[in-house]
């Protein structure tokens, strides 16, 4: 049987059973009640009007009262008799119709109200799985929603939170007022500059941490209990990682804008000169200076133009090579060999340079350490330190050491120049990056960040000790070659 058809029946039953109980007590006390002939049968229709079919109720009664109780009396003609029942059967049909709009109305209530469980249900759950941090004041200021995104982001627990001060958990102290007055002005006006558009303010976490967080307030009216209230319910996001990686983009932006500036320069210098040679060359030939042509004046400028060039081929590689290392392409081949033959031979190629700027080399080289690395590489390395110190060491001393170690090789190259700020001693082996005060001195910024990759290649370390007017000391520290 379906459902309804069930409920038929039973309202049918009870029903037919309420008006024969109230029949029972009106045969029962018949003696007492007559000629009241229906005082049984109103309460039978309020009664079935609830639980059965009033209607249905009113006429069984009426049959009833008339076979039973009052046989002789015709129901139809405008007798005594006939008068009363239509009363009854009116007042029947009345409870009944009053019956059921009281409860259609509450049908219509309860199903209203519902609806409104369901979709707050609704608006909880969106809200919670919202990805945005949801915090939701009311008209006073005070915390009305605090979504589990919010806990993660502000620290505080939705307990902590609710009924709170939204300015006082979440606003940095300076902000506060701006907040408060904000909020008075829009209670009075309704005018806001911030409501419905994105905004990038600071926050402040549980704690006091500060962060920069992006929001959108937006106001919702709400009829309550007659009284029409605003609630700002603000979508929060914090950026921190955002502004970190939009700072660390302007800085690689501002890098390669130097560096290319810097480069440009770097590789005009050997081009200027070379093309000042030529030049000077040119205008003897025309002039026809024999001197031109002598042997020791071609070889001086061979050799010349061999250092030009030689500097050119040097800053690309270096330029290749960084782009070698961030593809990952940078060709190592590792073997084993005299570590300290080459070191000794890269001293005595640097020694004539070192004379020129009036820095005297002292190499302090033990024999025999051998090496398990790339030899083209190490020498790579080693030059790029002995440049560093023929740049930077301001005609002091420097040294050049190698010494095996219990614990592993170690190469240092020690000068007596000016030191490198500690604010700036991680930063030069980073791409690009030259220390602060340097612009007299050439250079793209390149070379330790290349010995650096290289030297973790062979699973070493390239470190740094220095301090500003005393000099810096680079050591390479290598594993053994067994
Ligand atoms: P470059 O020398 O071509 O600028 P490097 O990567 O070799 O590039 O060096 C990076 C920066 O580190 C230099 O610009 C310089 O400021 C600093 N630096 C390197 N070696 C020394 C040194 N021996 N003494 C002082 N500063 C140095």
């Amino acid at each position: 049987m379906t459902g309804a058809r069930k409920e038929k029946l039973l309202r049918v039953s009870a029903t037919v059973g309420i008006v024969g109980v109230a029949t029972l007590l009106q045969w029962l006390c018949w003696g007492l009640i007559q000629p009241a002939l229906f005082l049984f049968y109103f309460p039978a229709v309020v009664l079935a009007s609830i639980y059965g079919d009033g209607i249905v109720a009113g006429w069984l009664s009426v049959f009833l009262a008339q076979w039973l109780f009052a046989p002789t009396v015709e129901l139809v003609g405008l007798s005594g008799q006939s008068l009363r029942a239509l009363v009854f059967l009116f007042s029947a049909y009345m409870i009944h119709a009053l019956r059921r709009s009281r409860s259609r109305a509450l049908e219509r209530l309860l199903a209203g109200q519902l609806q409104l469980r369901h979709s707050e249900a609704r608006t909880q759950r969106v809200l919670e799985n919202s990805i945005d941090a949801v915090v939701a004041m009311d008209q006073s200021g005070r915390v009305i929603r605090w979504n589990s995104q919010a806990v993660a982001v502000f620290g505080y627990s939705a307990d902590e939170a609710m009924g709170k001060r939204l300015s006082e958990l979440i606003v940095p102290e300076e902000h506060r007022k701006a907040h408060e007055a904000g909020l008075q002005r829009y209670r009075e006006t309704h005018a806001s500059r911030i409501l419905n558009q994105r905004i990038e303010i600071e926050g402040m976490r549980k704690g006091g941490d500060r962060f920069p967080v992006e929001l959108a307030i937006t106001p919702i009216a709400r009829e309550a209990e007659g009284v029409s209230e605003t609630e700002f319910y603000a979508f929060v996001r914090d950026i921190s990682e955002r502004k970190r990686n939009e700072a660390r983009l302007q800085s690689a932006i501002r890098g390669r804008d130097d560096f290319i500036s810097i480069a440009s320069h770097e590789l005009k210098t050997p081009l200027t000169s070379l093309k000042l040679q030529f030049q000077m060359a040119e205008r003897q030939v025309a002039s026809g200076d024999a001197r031109v042509f002598l042997e020791e004046a071609v070889r001086k400028r061979i050799d010349s133009v061999n250092r030009q060039i030689g500097r050119m081929i040097r800053l690309i590689e270096d330029m290749l090579d960084v782009s070698r290392v961030s593809t990952g392409k940078l060709h190592i081949e590792r073997k084993r060999f005299d570590l300290s033959a080459l070191v000794r031979e890269a001293a005595d190629r640097f020694v004539e340079q070192f004379k020129a700027v009036g820095s005297p080399l002292e190499a302090r080289i033990e024999d025999g350490i051998e090496s398990f690395a790339d030899e083209y590489r190490m020498d790579q390395v080693l030059s790029n330190l002995l440049t560093n110190a023929v740049k930077y060491g301001e005609g002091s001393p420097v040294t050049l050491g190698l010494e095996s170690r219990p614990e592993g090789i170690r190469l240092f190259v020690e000068d007596r120049g000016p030191g490198i700020p500690p604010e700036d001693q991680t930063r030069v082996f980073e791409r690009f990056e030259r220390a602060v005060g340097d612009g007299h001195v050439s250079g793209l910024g390149l070379g330790l960040y290349i010995a650096k990759e290289i030297v973790e290649a062979f699973g070493g370390k390239l470190t740094l000790r220095s301090e500003v007017g005393r000099g810096s000391t680079f050591t390479v520290e290598l594993p053994r070659a067994e």
